[in-house]
């Protein structure tokens, strides 16, 4: 019998994703496909909803929200910080990273940069977008204890690439993009915490949640 996508699944898609003038804003493409759990908020709920009960080859079209996608572009998320917190750092525009902020661990992108003062942005990229996906199933499985336990598939992928996750266990230690992440500032995390360290890379499939890495997504911990 063919499985279909549900809760406890970890499912494979590939798809491409148009904003409402056509344009690819990504895809799965070289990458290949995106491997996530099913009902673990790995991925944006929109698009979550859009495969539920579909089974292995369907094909379809996914059209999400804001408000189920990044949400809303916020004026609140922006903020101004002095050049010089970045130290060494050299911040340049589009720049992104993960840090500390009053709503908890975003990534930040810095958006402008005027004399000596820097704006950062805590809006997604694609907050206030409607996303349009085009989707094709390419697995469906069920998921494995540890993987329901944890929160994200393990094989072939995850945020770290393949390798899974080890040990995790106990631990808030353990986990495969460990070193201490949730606390101190993301999967890249550079010198210490509090200013800008850290960069983010921006290959993230950007279907799936940010914080795939680091924050938490990949954590084991969690
Ligand atoms: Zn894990």
């Amino acid at each position: 019998m063919t499985m279909r996508v549900a809760k406890e699944t970890v499912v494979s898609i590939e798809y491409t994703l148009k904003d409402d003038q056509g344009n690819i804003i990504d895809a799965s493409g070289d990458r290949g496909p995106m491997e996530y759990l099913h009902g673990a908020q790995n991925i944006i709920p929109g698009l979550e909803q859009g495969v539920e009960g579909l089974e292995v080859g369907a094909t379809k079209s996914v059209s999400v929200p804001p408000q189920l996608g990044y949400g809303e572009y916020s004026d609140k998320l922006l903020q101004r910080v002095p050049l010089n917190a970045f130290g060494a750092n050299t911040p340049q525009l589009g720049m992104r990273f993960h840090a500390e902020t009053n709503l908890g661990m975003r990534v930040l992108t810095i958006k402008q940069i005027e004399g000596e003062e820097v704006t950062l942005d805590g809006n997604h990229e694609l907050a206030g977008k409607t996303l349009h996906f085009d989707i094709k199933v390419v697995a469906v499985r069920a998921a494995e204890l540890t993987e329901l336990a944890h929160g994200h598939p393990h094989q072939s992928g995850g945020c770290c690439g393949g390798g899974g996750c080890g040990s995790g266990e106990s631990s808030s230690e353990g986990g495969c993009c460990s070193t201490g992440e949730a606390s101190e500032g993301g999967c890249c995390s550079s010198e210490e915490g509090a200013s800008a360290g850290g960069c983010c890379s921006t290959e993230q499939p950007v279907a799936q949640k940010q914080g795939g890495c680091g924050s938490g997504g990949c954590g084991c911990s969690a």
